[in-house]
């Protein structure tokens, strides 16, 4: 059997595979591929920019297609389709004969015909010469607009700012971002996100013309606005190559697309066509997991069995570092036909939306924003029809407040779900692998069945499985970081330490492999931070931070920042008093009083924040960490010094444990109080950890929680005196963020842990592990290694210029602030 395939891109390669599996006798196969490079990974294109080789994006080398017999002729494109003689000739003037024709020749970028397009500076986002174009470009440019606001719009504008262009803004003609997976809301909050990345959004714009000579300068928009900048990518939409289909009488669709039925026969019974090229239902699928079953699809009728292509879901979910978007089933469904529940909180920039039947019974669809980690199971709830909670909510509260086990929820998944859809690869499939081939890692199971090695987006479930199915067999479990980590947290924070490594990338080139992912990136950066107690703004970590810890400031409603100086044990002076409010008076900033006993003061612009903190470090203020994972407060009480019931002087002690463990780093924030008597004023058995005073000394408590699922601390020891209780205090928390997973506050962390406060007892009083005298050596040096962060960025010029909105223009504020009056304050306009 002769079979040509035309196009040697991701579909076309995979055809060849699955051809191949089948064993047909006599199989001449020839692959002709335009570009001059044999099929390379393209979902994971901007990884080249992070510094993934050709090689390492090639998904079988030159020497994989002879040594399987198959003649690949790259950079020879097809010209002619004789369909009459079944023979296709290219361009170097190959004639080759066929039985069955395969067209897998993709798409194109779609450049919209605005005047002025073909400028130099102007790019598409398709291959990985487009990429080689834009890194030499971008060396020279200070300016990036990407036209798109779309899920390779929004890949390439990040991979802008990842070139290092700080000025980069995405253009949307639509009146939202990812119009075809998110709604209004959602949108909302993704255009916060990439504004805390430092990424403008300009959304309903149209753009008339291209500004400039020979080369890009500006562009000018349908509502009179100009933009100027260096280079433009287009990112606007794909356009299947149907050009040769077309030429040789095939039947394309009205916008595109050469017509397929569901055996993906064209209107030649002898031609096929896969992938991004091919018309099925009126429908492109964009996306590589479709195409890959269309190329399953063809191969088994190719070897005498019947298959069809049923369709595909076109869940998604967008794969940027520091960014958590996904959209699953339909996420737009409403009215009539579904009930909706969505959660929305602006302070933490999370949206989330699903859409149910009326009567409770089937998950239909939904949008995730800010975060996306209940995805996998939402999408395998939605797509085998399981069982919803009684209340629907549940599923997008509980997930993130960590109550609801991920890895338990596999076990109700059927076993033909399919978790891979790029590979196909089902939960039963991913069991089998370590039931019957020991796989006991993700990298095992990859190479096993395939799963997770096409865009990647399930490999947390796969792991999920892995664990499930390891634990059933009875078998120990490493619970490793991630992909790129083979250790734990806790192995990781150890060997950090050994090696005396201070960055992200010194970790994943001594420790680790590949890129690091959005599992291992913060948490690395936690471990240094709490390791090394260093600054956490240097910019050499800035990928893997919060924007939070970027800025040293929370990001608020309406784009400004807030400033919270640290006021130990909620004690001030009436001068330090008098100087919040003239800080707060000349910034126009709104002051309250918060829960944690101390001042906040919210609106303030972003570039501004240098000069308000040099004005309160003057006056003997410190940063008070409101923006990281470290200790925020110690709330107290008056205690003996004013309170008749007194038993000690509460204030103080308050005051001295948040001076000890003032900017500790911990895997979440942490809080404590000090009451001075047991009425308990302070509220220290709602804490991380609290501390009572008794008439003997001390009572300490531990891994309590406030918030949306408040617990009650649990007593960890009894009438210490002062220097005792610190000593537990040391312990407690040193042992903690050595062995919690990243974002865990400590009551999660007891909660999860064998033993739970017996065991902790046993190691922090009883000293059962003998580390008792290491974890306490290991605090005294990030207590000694302590640094005002503030103080640092107000004395250091380089580190002061990146508090800006605009690189060009370091004092302009960020226009689109806007604020309303609000009894005799102000507060963010309404948005
Ligand atoms: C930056 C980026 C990120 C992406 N991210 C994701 C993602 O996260 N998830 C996802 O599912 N998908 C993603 N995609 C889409 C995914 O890459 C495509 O769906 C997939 O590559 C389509 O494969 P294909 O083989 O149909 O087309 P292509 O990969 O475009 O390959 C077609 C090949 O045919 C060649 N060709 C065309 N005409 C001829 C001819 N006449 N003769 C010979 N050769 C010819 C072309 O040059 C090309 O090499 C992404 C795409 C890009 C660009
Ligand atoms: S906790 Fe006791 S000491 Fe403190 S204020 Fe309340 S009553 Fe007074």
């Amino acid at each position: 059997m002769k079979v040509v395939v035309i196009g040697n891109g991701m579909v076309g390669q995979k055809f060849c595979e699955k051809l191949l599996s089948k064993g047909i006798p006599d199989l001449q196969l020839t692959v002709f591929g335009e570009e001059t490079l044999a099929a390379y990974d393209r979902v994971h294109l901007s990884s080249y920019f992070a510094g993934k080789t050709v090689e390492d994006l090639t998904l079988q080398p030159v020497k994989w297609y002879e040594e399987n017999g198959i003649d690949l002729r790259l950079g020879d494109p097809v010209q002619e389709v004789d369909r009459l003689k079944k023979n296709v000739t290219s361009f170097e003037g190959l004639s080759i004969a066929y039985d069955y024709l395969v067209f897998a020749t993709g798409s194109a970028a779609f450049v919209p015909p605005i005047p002025g397009v073909d400028k130099h500076g102007v790019f598409v986002y398709r291959t990985i010469e487009d990429l080689n174009m834009i890194w030499r470009h971008a060396a020279t440019a200070k300016t990036a607009v990407v036209i798109g606001g779309g899920l390779l719009g929004l890949e390439a504008a990040k991979a802008c700012l990842d070139l290092g262009i700080k000025d980069t803004h995405v253009i949307e003609f639509a009146p939202r971002l990812m119009p075809r997976q998110i709604d209004e809301a959602g949108s909302e909050i993704l255009i916060q996100k990439l504004k805390e990345l430092d990424i403008t959004t300009h959304t309903g714009k149209n753009t008339a013309a291209i500004l400039g000579n020979e080369t890009i300068k500006g562009m000018i928009f349908t509502d009179g606005t100009i933009l100027s900048t260096d280079m433009l990518v287009i990112s606007a939409g794909i356009k299947p190559r149907d050009e040769l289909a077309r030429a040789c009488g095939l039947t394309v669709g009205p916008r595109g697309g050469i017509v397929v039925n569901d055996h993906m026969i064209t209107n030649d019974e002898h031609i096929f066509a896969i992938g991004e090229c091919a018309l099925h239902n009126s429908m492109i699928y964009g996306l590589v997991a479709p195409g890959y079953e269309m190329a399953d699809v063809v191969a088994t009728q190719l070897a005498g069995a019947a298959k069809q292509f049923p369709g595909f879901d076109m869940s998604t979910k967008l794969k940027l570092i520091g960014i958590d978007v996904a959209s699953f089933g339909d996420p737009f469904i409403s009215g009539d036909e579904a009930r909706t529940i969505v959660f929305r909180d602006n302070h933490r920039g999370i949206y989330k939306r699903i859409n149910f039947s009326n009567d409770g019974k089937e998950l239909l669809g939904g949008v995730l924003v800010g975060d996306a980690e209940a995805y996998n199971m939402l999408l395998q709830i939605c797509k085998n029809k399981m069982a919803l909670p009684p209340d629907p909510m549940d599923l997008i509260i509980k997930a993130k407040e960590g109550s609801a086990d991920a890895g338990a929820g596999v076990v109700a998944l059927p076993d033909d779900a399919l978790i891979c859809s790029c590979e196909g690869v089902t939960k039963s499939d991913i069991c089998n692998a370590v039931t019957e081939q020991g796989c006991e890692t993700v990298d095992a199971i990859k190479k096993c069945t395939k799963a997770a090695t096409g865009c990647g987006g399930c490999a947390p479930m796969v792991k999920d499985i892995m664990v499930h199915t390891m634990k059933q067999q009875g078998k120990l479990v490493r619970n490793v970081l991630c992909e790129h980590f083979g250790y734990s947290r806790q192995e990781l924070y150890d060997l950090v330490k050994l090696r005396d490594l201070h960055s992200f990338d010194e970790v994943l080139d001594t420790l680790g492999e590949g890129d690091g992912c959005e599992t291992c990136r913060p948490a690395i950066s936690s471990i240094l931070a709490s390791l090394w107690n260093e600054l956490i703004v240097k910019k050499e970590s800035a990928t893997s931070q919060d924007t939070n810890d970027r800025f040293l400031a929370n990001i608020q409603k309406g784009g400004t920042y807030s400033v919270v100086p640290r006021i130990p044990g909620g004690e001030i002076t009436p001068d330090k008093l008098l100087v919040i409010a003239q800080v707060a008076k000349k910034y126009n900033l709104y002051t309250k009083i918060t829960g944690g006993q101390r001042i906040d003061m919210f609106g303030a612009h972003l570039n501004d924040l240098p000069s308000i903190w040099e004005e309160l470090i003057e006056a003997g203020f410190e940063s008070g960490h409101a923006y990281g994972k470290s200790l925020r407060t110690v709330k107290s009480c008056v205690g003996s010094t004013w309170c008749r019931f007194g038993l000690h002087d509460s204030v103080s002690y308050a005051i001295r444990i948040e001076e000890r463990y003032r900017g500790l780093r911990s895997p979440h924030k942490l809080k404590s109080a000090v009451s001075g008597c047991i009425r308990e004023c302070a509220e220290a058995q709602s804490k991380d950890f609290g501390i009572i005073a008794t008439e003997k000394g001390w009572n300490l408590y531990v891994c309590g929680n406030g918030g949306s699922k408040p617990q009650h601390a649990l007593l960890l020891a009894t009438d210490l005196d002062s220097e005792t209780c610190i000593q537990y205090i040391d312990r407690f928390l040193m042992f903690y963020i050595k062995t919690a997973d990243p974002l865990t506050r400590t009551a999660t962390w007891l909660n999860k842990m064998d033993g739970g406060i017996d065991y902790l007892r046993n190691v922090v009083v009883h000293d059962s592990l003998g580390i008792g005298a290491e974890l306490e050596r290991e605090m005294q040096l990030l207590v000694d290694a302590y640094q005002c962060e503030w103080k640092n960025v107000v004395e250091t010029p380089e580190l002061r210029s990146q508090f800006t909105h605009f690189i060009n223009a370091p004092k302009e504020k960020d226009p689109t602030v806007q604020f309303e009056a609000m009894r005799d304050q102000k507060k963010a306009a309404t948005w």
